[in-house]
């Protein structure tokens, strides 16, 4: 199975939780190999994660994604319209 982004943002949270299957951990790792706005936003999504660990509900703040892919888009350079 080949992932793409929007797969590996879905999964991001339970395969930081360790709650994923194993295959699909394996095909994200692969992914994350070659992917560096994933591995940036599993980055982000961890200290998320260490922020926010007394409280196990993981909810991504309102305003992140777009913080996120604007800081991306200056590391990185502008992202192509999806
Ligand atoms: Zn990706």
């Amino acid at each position: 199975m080949k992932l793409d982004c929007k797969h590996v943002w879905e999964y991001i949270s339970e395969y930081i939780d360790g709650s994923i299957d194993a295959q699909l951990r394996e095909d994200i790792e692969r992914h994350l190999e070659h992917c560096e706005i994933c591995a940036a936003i599993l980055d982000s999504t961890r200290n998320i994660l260490i922020l926010t660990a007394d409280d196990r509900t993981f909810e991504l703040p309102v305003g992140y994604s777009k913080r996120l892919h604007e800081r991306l888009a200056k590391e990185i350079g502008p992202e192509p319209d999806v």
